[in-house]
């Protein structure tokens, strides 16, 4: 039985319907489920050839389409309301596709979030500049900045997140995608860290959207895998850079992603309130002299939250500041834990404690680091679905021995 699904239904229901318990396809894999068959045969060599031309509908070799994936491409699509996705082998390798998709026939210019992930940044510095894509950075979060920024530099994208690492700032990305286009220019929204439960870029206006499914979507630290969900007008674009560069998802992980996101929206429910908990628990903690939340109430950007976010849900990365501290303590502090893993990577089932200033931001210098607010006291939880108190007793215990 394959179920309709319909734009009306919720995130849970869709969650877990959809893109599963299609008909199976008349083209019969050369080997066997998970689909890792890397062609498909037919009948007669015709109906292969009218499938190498788009005139039907159907597989003949995984680079352009495979089962396992196009039933998790449809699940993505679904849960962003896009009209398509593509699932990549990591993250990174997503938002580099998603550029490509972009620019294709727009400026070679990107107005991009000061605040992206390390190896975002690393991959417009080292790979889109050298290559006569021009980048100019800003502070997503600042009206004036971006108005004038897309104005000088007529960019053919901008690119942000929705909520940034670490200091979990929150974009407008509504405000965004009225300026990307005005300007002519794709929005291009890295939604890893909000998730398809908090925020849909492509609802607010955004024409691609991005995740690392290493993280939430697949959920248990078992994946490493990427998404691209985007609008009608860039889904040729897309099938087709994909159909030439080989960006794929392995099968295997398809199937662990999609075994994944049946239960995301339930863990991040539970985690986006550990998260609430944690946070205002810190917040109070005589050794702790910032907490970065979005949900804290002193948060810069609280209109923003309350405006794009479901009520009550703020994400589940806590970011805080240790009173006074410096590496070493951090180091005593994150090696005293029992509970948290002492790990690089987020949205895990269980919680996970990094120090930015020695991971996604080791390779900038201390002096820029405190520019951005990233202090050498700096820590960042990503928060589980463990029982919070028991978290927080770890915390408790850790802050003590320190
Ligand atoms: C992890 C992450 C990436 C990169 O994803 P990979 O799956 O590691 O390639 C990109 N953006 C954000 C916000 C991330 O957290």
């Amino acid at each position: 039985m394959e179920t309709e699904i319909t734009q009306s239904m919720k995130l849970q229901t869709k969650a877990v319907h959809a893109g599963d318990r299609r008909k199976p396809s008349p083209a019969t894999p050369s080997t066997t489920p998970i689909y890792t068959a890397s062609s498909f045969f037919y009948d007669d060599v015709e109906t292969l050839d009218r499938v190498f031309s788009d005139e039907e509908q159907g597989y003949c070799y995984s680079r352009y389409d495979n089962p396992t994936n196009s039933a998790l491409e449809e699940l993505l699509a679904a849960l962003e309301s896009g009209a398509g996705a593509l699932a990549t082998s990591s993250g990174m390798s997503a938002i580099h596709v998603a550029l490509l998709s972009a620019l294709t026939d727009r400026r070679r210019s990107i107005v991009a979030s000061s605040a992206l992930y390390g190896a975002t940044i690393r991959l417009l510095m080292n790979i889109l500049e050298p290559s006569g894509v021009d980048v100019r950075w800003v502070d997503i979060t600042n009206r004036a900045e971006v108005e004038n920024a897309v104005r000088e530099a007529n960019p053919g994208c901008i690119l942000t997140e929705t909520i940034s690492n670490p200091l979990l700032r929150v974009a407008p990305i509504d405000e965004l995608a009225g300026l990307a286009r005005q300007a002519g220019a794709a929005l291009v929204v890295d939604n890893t860290f909000a998730t398809p439960l908090m925020c849909r870029p492509l609802e607010l206006g955004a024409h691609l959207s991005v995740h690392s499914v290493t993280k939430y979507l697949a959920g248990h630290g078992d994946v490493l895998g990427g998404a691209i969900i985007c609008d009608a007008s860039h889904l040729s674009t897309l099938r087709t850079l994909a159909k030439t560069s080989g960006p794929n998802l392995g099968p295997f992980e398809s199937y662990l992603t999609m075994r994944g996101i049946k239960t995301f929206p339930l863990r991040m429910e539970r985690q986006c309130a550990n998260a609430a908990h944690i946070a205002s628990w810190l917040a109070s903690h005589p050794k702790v002299s910032a907490v970065y939340f979005p949900g804290a109430p002193n948060h810069p950007d609280s209109a923003t939250t309350a405006r794009l976010f479901p009520s009550g849900l703020f994400g589940a990365m806590v970011s805080f500041d240790l009173k006074d501290g410096d590496r070493n303590e951090v180091f005593r502090f994150i090696n005293a834990l029992k509970l948290i893993v002492r790990a690089t990577s987020l949205g895990d089932v269980h919680t996970m404690v990094l120090y930015p200033a020695m991971s996604s931001h080791r390779d900038i210098s201390p002096a820029q680091r405190r520019r951005l607010g990233i202090g050498d006291n700096l820590v960042r939880l990503s928060i589980g679905i463990e029982d919070h108190e028991d978290v927080i007793a770890d915390l408790d215990e850790a802050l003590s021995a320190i």
